[in-house]
């Protein structure tokens, strides 16, 4: 079968590689492809032992753990490979290559898990061509990929030259402080480079060119507690409870048919009282003969632009400012990551990534809607240079106990990075 697409790839090579012969070209595409199928048995060990490091975000020694693997195997390619902390969580590990050398591309993957200490779900198990367990796939199999894109690279002397920084953070699961602390370095890095790759897990036969940002939200309404036989008289009003019912309900009405945007309460608590244990962890107080004094609700907001993002945070505070008879209510949002739009220079990066796929047998991968994704780590740099995302392993059961890599897309992700790298690294590629 081989044999067969060489022509084909030939033809398609001479467009990434004016600088090489097609028969040189032809032969590093082979080298490297022979490397990942001969290190592949390899891979899946060290995917094996990553993964049987418990790695949940809150496990600070497991995370370091696991970026200590990856630091280790970095260094050993040429990579300065380190450690940058962040409060409460493991740090963050980069790696860099050849920084001054130009044409720079950021790769972004994460060490952690969602799966705690305490998780039932631990252990790496193989089972025929495929393999479960905490992380196979989100992200150590996604991890992975990049190690091995690189080290094909390197073993084929095609990694000199190039600037590549690899990004494999420590709290993706569990953030903490979104952009303003731990993601600087992220930003730093994206704003010296030609493209952001993302290793998150694939979906068939589709490119990641857009993911939706995510905002937080609270929402409180206030009222007099009062004794229940006067509500809805001129004095006492309508409690807050209907008032945060009334907020809700309109949200419901205004957005439950917005193009992508989505508006969720995910926890609302209230009664004549509130007692706050911390910001986030409240109990409510009440009786069915008070009024409710406080209901206060958390949430979460999806939008595929900025711009939906602003004019939804308008109408939200519009709508929150008509309050019911002697109540109130206030809304704060906390802005966790923006937007990864479909921007034209995100498709220009997908076209070339399609030409790419089509060598390795995928053909006709079509762009993914920013609907059927939730940010990511992308997301953050998306604003300053082209992304794709998605470049990481096939599976099944993300976030769940049922978590399975599908080993036949693990090599196959690892040759289409390395050829990835290869073309957006050209001098002669712009990404338009
Ligand atoms: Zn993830």
């Amino acid at each position: 079968m081989r044999n067969k697409c060489v022509p084909f790839l030939a033809a398609t090579l001479l467009l990434f590689y004016p600088l090489l012969s097609i028969a040189q070209q032809t032969n590093k595409q082979t080298q490297m492809s022979e490397f990942i199928q001969s290190n592949k048995g390899q891979a899946i060990n060290d995917l094996k032992s990553i993964v049987n490091i418990n790695s949940g975000t809150f496990n600070v020694s497991g995370v370091k753990k696991v970026g200590e693997f990856f630091r280790k195997e970095f260094t050993a390619l040429g990579f300065k490979s380190y450690w940058v902390k962040s409060p409460k969580r493991a740090g963050n590990l980069f790696s860099t290559y050849g920084e001054n050398n130009g044409n720079c591309i950021l790769m972004i993957g994460h060490l952690d898990t969602v799966f705690a200490k305490e998780s039932p779900f631990q252990k790496f198990v193989l089972d025929g061509d495929k393999a479960h367990g905490p992380g196979v796939v989100d992200n150590k199999g996604g991890n992975l990929v990049i190690l091995y894109a690189m080290k094909a690279l390197a073993h084929t002397n095609q990694l000199k030259g190039k600037c590549i920084f690899v990004a494999l953070m420590g709290d993706e699961e569990n953030s903490i402080g979104g952009a303003k602390l731990g993601r600087q370095n992220l930003i730093k890095f994206a704003k010296k480079s030609k493209a952001a790759l993302g290793f998150e897990w694939q979906i068939a036969n589709k490119g990641t060119i857009a993911r939706r940002g995510y905002t937080s939200w609270k929402l409180t309404s206030s009222a007099t507690a009062i004794h229940s036989s006067k509500i809805f008289s001129k004095e006492v009003g309508f409690g807050s409870a209907y008032e945060q019912a009334r907020v809700l309900n309109v949200f419901r009405k205004a957005f439950s048919d917005s193009n992508g945007l989505t508006v969720n309460p995910g926890k609302i608590v209230g009664g004549s009282s509130v007692k706050f244990k911390t910001e986030n962890d409240y109990e409510g107080y009440g009786k069915d003969n008070i009024t409710a004094g406080i209901v206060v609700s958390e949430g979460d907001l999806r939008f595929k632009t900025q711009a939906q993002l602003k004019n939804a945070k308008v109408m939200m505070e519009k709508i929150v400012a008509t309050p019911l008879l002697k109540t109130k209510s206030k809304i704060e949002f906390v802005d966790e990551k923006p937007a990864m739009a479909a921007t034209p220079e995100n498709k220009a990066l997908f076209n070339k990534y399609a030409e790419i796929a089509a060598q390795v047998g995928e053909h006709h991968i079509t762009p993914l809607d920013a609907s059927k994704r939730g940010a990511a780590d992308i997301n953050h740099v998306a604003p300053f240079v082209p992304t794709l995302g998605g470049l990481g392993v096939l599976g099944t059961g993300l976030h769940s106990v049922q978590e399975t890599i599908d080993l036949a897309s693990f090599p196959k992700a690892m040759l289409k990075t390395a050829l990835l790298v290869n073309a957006i690294s050209m001098d002669s590629y712009t990404i338009k």
